[in-house]
């Protein structure tokens, strides 16, 4: 079950610091224990449930015993039993599984206490000849109560000094015939059952600490799995432009145009260039040329990012798009749209005032039986040379007859 969290570096703090410091459950952070308390949740619920029904059976099993000892015992274990710790056990169950946190532990307690009542006054009444194993057994019920149900140990403290006021409430208000006897034997089993109540204790302090150190493993390797992914991010990204670079690029082309490839549709690849920009960078600087850079490719970004389409930084002063579903004039109009808006937005710079950039872009467009990606790029790198050659601030298609594998046709036709 995913639990809902405080933010990662707050809850690493208080894990740190509480295993650290091995602070005991009472002084974790709320939210710590908080956490804690989600994360067992659904496990304590099964887990208070099954050893409630446990109980439950063993005080049913009881009654053979009761039978075995007289009638008179069987009638008495019948009447308390199956009126007072029956009840008592099946509402535990029924808390365990749909209660609160407060419900579930206040439950599981009481069938306890009833079945320790019970045991002890059955035991002093009837008669010396079998007390001593009502009482042992009492006690090792309680005992085991106190290892093995899952409540904070405070809880089981309260259940078990609960049980052992119910074995002495019944022997102070029923005084059994040899009441001496009876004494020593509580007194022994008090004793015992106190010094059972170490191992509760014991317990939880280790699955505390195992929680904390569980959890700081775990936060680590979430942390860890953060920073790769955000190096992975980074290792696609050009510093410059903060566009995805080109060997980025180049995987995702290779996918995008198998996809195309697969569903029969067209893909379209645009080659865009920094018109003149050695000029640009000796006239100006490269500082100004690593501005002009950014700006042309934020405005291209901005272009392309309505269509769905990726822009990269192919190299240099060099840009690439793919465009997935566009056909061919979307993709020559998106095309001639990002031209035209990185040359209406000059550069400002600082001494010279705003400086005019363009683009040239070649286009090629691939239909569905395309060659290969490398050569899609190469057809829109040719018609980039043209656009350049004829007077740049230009976008070009490739020319059908260029495309490897174009109908006899077309090259006819051009
Ligand atoms: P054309 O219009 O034919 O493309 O001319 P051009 O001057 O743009 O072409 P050329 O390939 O001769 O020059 C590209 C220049 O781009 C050269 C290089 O200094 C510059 N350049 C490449 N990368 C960067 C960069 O990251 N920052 C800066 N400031 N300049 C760069
Ligand atoms: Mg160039
Ligand atoms: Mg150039």
């Amino acid at each position: 079950m995913k639990v809902e969290r405080p933010p990662q570096h707050d809850i690493e703090g208080m894990v740190e610091r509480a295993a650290e410091l091995r602070l005991p459950f009472h002084k974790w952070p709320f939210a710590l224990r908080d956490l804690w308390r989600n994360q067992q949740a659904s496990r304590r619920r099964r887990e208070l449930a099954f050893i409630n029904l446990i109980g439950l059976v063993t005080c049913l099993l009881c009654l053979p015993l009761d039978y075995s000892i007289g009638p008179r015992v069987l009638e008495m274990g019948l009447i308390l039993r199956l009126g007072l710790v029956v009840p008592a056990y099946l509402l535990a169950i029924y808390c365990a599984l749909q209660g609160g946190w407060l419900l579930q532990r206040w439950t599981s307690i009481l069938p306890a206490v009833c079945f320790a009542g019970v045991a002890g006054y059955l035991g002093m009444h009837i008669g010396p000849s079998v007390q001593n194993e009502y009482f042992m057994g009492s006690a090792l019920l309680i005992i085991i109560a106190a290892v093995v149900v899952p409540l904070r140990p405070y809880s089981v403290a309260v259940m078990v000094l609960l049980s052992l006021t119910a074995l002495w409430a019944v022997w102070v208000a029923l005084p059994p015939v040899r009441a001496q006897q009876t004494f020593a034997l509580l007194a022994y089993l008090t004793a015992i059952s106190l010094v059972a109540l170490a191992i509760p204790f014991r317990t939880a302090i280790l699955k505390d600490r195992n929680f904390l150190y569980a959890l700081r493993g775990e936060l680590a390797s979430e942390r860890l799995i953060a920073a790769n992914e955000q190096l992975r991010e980074l290792s696609h990204r050009d510093d410059l432009t903060g566009l995805p670079n080109r060997r980025y690029f180049e995987r995702i082309f290779h996918t995008a145009f198998r996809a195309a490839k697969t569903r029969g549709d067209d893909v379209a690849v645009m080659m865009i260039d920094v018109d003149h920009f050695k000029q640009f960078n000796d006239t100006h600087g490269h500082a100004a040329g690593d501005r002009a850079l950014k700006q042309v490719a934020k405005e291209l970004e901005k272009q392309f990012a309505q269509s769905g389409s990726t822009v990269a930084r192919y190299g240099g002063e060099e840009f690439v798009v793919v465009v997935e579903h566009g056909s061919h004039d979307e993709a020559l109009r998106l095309a001639d749209r990002a031209r035209d808006a990185v040359a209406r937005r000059p550069v400002t710079l600082d001494l010279v005032g705003r400086v005019s950039v363009t683009v040239s872009i070649g286009v090629a467009l691939q239909r569905s039986d395309a060659a290969s990606p490398e050569a899609l790029i190469e057809r829109a790198d040719e018609a980039l040379y043209e656009a350049k050659r004829a007077g740049r601030n230009i976008v070009r298609l490739a020319r059908e007859e260029d495309r490897p594998g174009a109908p006899d046709a077309l090259k006819k036709s051009a």
